[in-house]
């Protein structure tokens, strides 16, 4: 019997066995030939899976938290006034994040499950002269999805720098970053990029380098300051080795597997992927009489989704229920209705398999914890979807 469980949270996920393997190896010095040659290869492709050629990677050992923080400790000087577009935990922590750079941080709160409307953020974008705007494309505590188009023109019309929160998106939600105009891309290893925790991947475009490149003061903060590691990337880029600080050897080679194995299946193919998943699964939620934080279809992320539990079930129970059914879900992470939701993160490399695994696991959670539920009609629903789309 295999006694490992299906992960479904929205971060760590399930791994490709091929991009664990890649890891378990001896490893070896940062500058040897083989390994200076899987860097220079694992940032050459992550420009074409964030979609940006004329982007400038970085990879940085650290979580998502810190590819944030490099957008705004270089990005940011002290009296810049800059937009933070909340739509849930992450961008509530953007803008304490971005406090420690700036003094003129405005934060513009959509109601909770909602996006925030592009004639919402031009409002402020008229109103005040800001540097840069950030949101997050998935917010993780609510599922809610921001189209990144509009805000990418509206950048460019007002000559704000755009920065896109993608932790929870990049290489699962559909991103252009170069087409869109973003400035700013960012992820971590541990979300749909499919790598264990550990790496902090940003893309920065030829505008937000300028930027940096032009600030009065230096950076104040030493680990983050692209001084110290753009030289690194661009040697990397060219074959060479070079040091700042150790790169995560191992986690590099695993990073250079799973990109290798997202551009196989390619980067439509991809979106699509997430997006019948995503579909698939908010059907049986649906079939289950389940409520979800997003208002809409259209506001609802496929990279992971929050349905409320049913009147009268308690979290933990229905979770540990889960558990014994061999899939781990996550709880609610918003403070304020932290009991009442549940999270499911279905990206990366999620199957259809994986999907009715954890809707059937969903639904027996459901049953036990004494929810009236006709067996089957959640896994009915989710399958009629997935292959109808
Ligand atoms: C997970 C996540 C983060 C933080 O990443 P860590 O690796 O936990 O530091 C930031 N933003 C979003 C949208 C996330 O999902």
């Amino acid at each position: 019997m295999k006694a490992r469980k299906l992960l479904m949270i929205p971060g760590p996920i399930e791994f490709e066995p091929e991009v664990i393997q890649a890891m378990a190896i001896p490893t070896t010095s940062h500058v040897a030939p083989d390994f200076v040659e899987s860097f220079g290869h694992a940032l050459d492709m992550m420009k074409e899976v964030w979609l940006s050629p004329s982007g400038q990677p970085f990879v940085v050992a650290g979580s998502g938290t810190l590819a944030m923080d490099m957008a705004a400790a270089n990005l940011v000087e002290p009296g810049d006034r800059v937009l933070v577009i909340s739509t849930g935990y992450f961008g509530e922590r953007y803008a304490n994040l971005l406090a420690r750079y700036t003094d003129q941080v405005d934060v513009l709160r959509a109601s909770r499950g909602e996006q925030v409307s592009p004639e919402q953020i031009e409002a402020y974008l008229k109103e005040k002269d800001y540097k840069l705007m950030t949101f997050t494309h998935v917010d993780t505590s609510t599922a809610v999805l921001m189209d990144p188009r509009p805000i990418g023109e509206l950048g460019k019309k007002y000559g704000v720098l755009t920065v896109l929160d993608g932790v929870c998106s990049v290489a699962g939600e559909e991103m252009k970053q170069d087409e869109w105009g973003i400035d700013v891309a960012f992820t971590a290893s541990q979300k749909a990029i499919g790598v264990p925790p550990g790496l902090a991947l940003l893309m920065a475009s030829p505008r937000a380098m300028d930027v940096w490149k032009n600030r009065i003061k230096p950076v104040a903060n030493y680990y983050a300051d692209w001084e110290n590691w753009l030289p690194i990337m661009e040697a990397y880029a060219n074959r060479k080795p070079a040091y700042f600080g150790t790169p995560a050897v191992n986690l590099i080679l695993a990073l250079e597997t799973s990109l290798r194995i997202i551009l196989e299946e390619g980067m439509d193919q991809r979106f699509n992927r997430h997006r019948k998943i995503g579909r698939a699964f908010r059907a049986a939620m649906k079939a289950a009489g389940l409520d979800m934080i997003p208002a809409s279809e259209d506001s609802a992320a496929n990279t992971l989704s929050a349905p409320f539990y049913p009147e009268g079930i308690a979290a933990g129970d229905f979770l540990a229920a889960a558990s014994a059914e061999g899939v781990i879900l996550a709880g609610g992470l918003l403070a304020d209705i932290k009991p009442r939701y549940f999270r499911v993160g279905h990206m990366g490399a999620t199957t259809r398999n994986d999907l009715l695994a954890t809707v059937g696991a969903i639904e027996s959670a459901l049953q036990k914890n004494g929810y009236d539920l006709k067996p089957g009609a959640c896994l009915q629903s989710a399958q009629q979807a997935y292959d109808a789309s």
